[in-house]
C-alpha cells in the first residue's frame, strides 16, 4: 500500500500533498514484469495520479493520466479509482535499452520523449468529465506536470516525482505544493525553499544511513520540525479495474458486424487485460448471448 498526505503550513498559505508511493511500483513491477525505464517512468506517473486522489469524493468517481509523447515508451496511462485503488499501463513497456541509464538513476529523452500532449481526465460525477490538457516540453514529468497543475490550478504549484533504483528495491516518492490564494512575497519565497528542500532530503536519505527509519518516517519528522501540519492521510493499492462485466462492454461496443465474424470464426476468443494482463475468454455461445443483447 501506499501513503498520501494532505498537510498544510502554519500561515495556510500553501498546501501539501506526499505520496510515498514504493509498494506501487513493486506492484506494477511484479504484474507486468517491465523494463527498468517503463518501472521508473510508469512509477512516476501513478505516484502524481495518487497525488490527486483528495479530489476523489465517491466510490464512482475516477482519474485518469494520459501521456502520449515522442518517446519510444508510447502511451501511458494511470487510473485512479474507487477512492483508493491505482492502475498503469505503458505501451511498450518492454524495451530494456535505456535501462542501464535508468539503473544510474537518470532519465532519457529518447524513451521518455520532450514533445507530446498530457491529458488529465477528472470524472467526479458531474453530468461531464472535466478534461485539462497541455503540451509536454520536457522529459522531466515533474516540469511537466507543474506546468500542467500551474495553468490548470491557476496558481504556483511545483511538483516533483522520482523513482530510485535501490540495491534490491524501490524508493518511490512525490509531492505537489500549491501556494494558496493572497500569498505574499514572503510566502512565495518560502514556496521556493520547500519546494527545493523536499528534493533535496530525498537525495539525503539515499545517502546517509537512515536505514531505521523509514522515508515515510524521515520526511514526517521533517513536517513536524517546519510545524507543517498533516491534514488527512490516505491509503492506495495498486490493483486492475477490469472486470467480466467490462470485458462484455467492449465486446457489446465491437457492434453486430465484428461479433458475427467471430462467430463465423466459429473459436473462442481471449482477451487479455492491458493493465495487469489477465486473460478473459469467451466461448461462441458467450459471444451470441452478448449479440442478443445488442439486438434488444
Ligand atoms: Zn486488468
Amino acid at each position: 500500500m501506499a501513503k498520501i498526505l494532505r498537510c498544510i503550513d502554519e500561515c495556510k498559505s500553501m498546501r501539501f500533498f506526499f505520496a510515498f508511493t514504493d509498494d506501487l511500483v513493486k506492484d506494477f513491477n511484479k504484474l507486468q514484469k517491465p523494463s527498468v525505464a517503463t518501472t521508473v517512468e510508469m512509477g512516476k506517473v501513478l505516484t502524481m495520479n495518487a497525488l490527486l486522489y483528495s479530489d476523489l469524493n465517491t466510490k464512482d468517481d475516477s482519474i485518469d493520466i494520459k501521456l502520449k509523447t515522442n518517446g519510444k515508451c508510447g502511451l501511458i496511462i494511470s487510473k485512479l479509482y474507487n477512492e483508493s485503488f491505482i492502475t498503469g499501463y505503458l505501451e511498450n513497456k518492454d524495451i530494456t535499452e535505456y535501462d542501464k541509464i535508468y539503473k544510474n538513476n537518470e532519465t532519457s529523452k529518447d524513451f521518455i520523449g520532450d514533445s507530446g500532449i498530457l491529458v488529465i481526465t477528472k470524472d467526479l460525477g458531474l453530468k461531464n468529465p472535466y478534461i485539462g490538457k497541455t503540451n509536454i516540453t520536457s522529459k522531466n514529468l515533474s516540469e511537466d506536470f507543474s506546468n500542467y497543475f500551474s495553468s490548470s490550478n491557476q496558481t504556483n504549484t511545483s511538483v516533483f516525482l522520482d523513482v530510485k533504483i535501490l540495491k534490491d528495491s524501490f524508493l518511490s516518492f512525490g509531492y505537489m505544493i500549491e501556494l494558496l490564494p493572497d500569498y505574499t512575497k514572503k510566502d512565495i519565497s518560502q514556496f521556493k525553499i520547500y519546494s527545493d528542500m523536499f528534493k533535496e532530503e530525498l537525495e539525503n536519505y539515499i545517502k546517509g544511513d537512515f536505514k531505521e527509519n523509514s522515508f515515510y518516517d524521515y520526511i514526517s519528522s521533517i513536517l513536524k520540525i517546519f510545524k507543517i501540519k498533516v491534514t488527512e492521510e490516505k491509503i492506495i493499492h495498486y490493483k486492475c479495474s477490469c472486470s467480466d462485466e467490462k470485458i462484455d462492454n467492449m465486446l457489446l461496443n465491437l457492434g453486430k458486424k465484428e461479433l458475427d465474424d467471430i462467430i463465423k470464426e466459429g473459436k473462442e476468443i481471449e482477451i487479455s487485460c492491458n493493465f495487469c494482463s489477465k486473460k478473459y475468454k469467451r466461448s461462441i455461445e458467450e459471444i451470441k448471448n452478448i449479440l442478443k443483447k445488442l439486438k434488444k
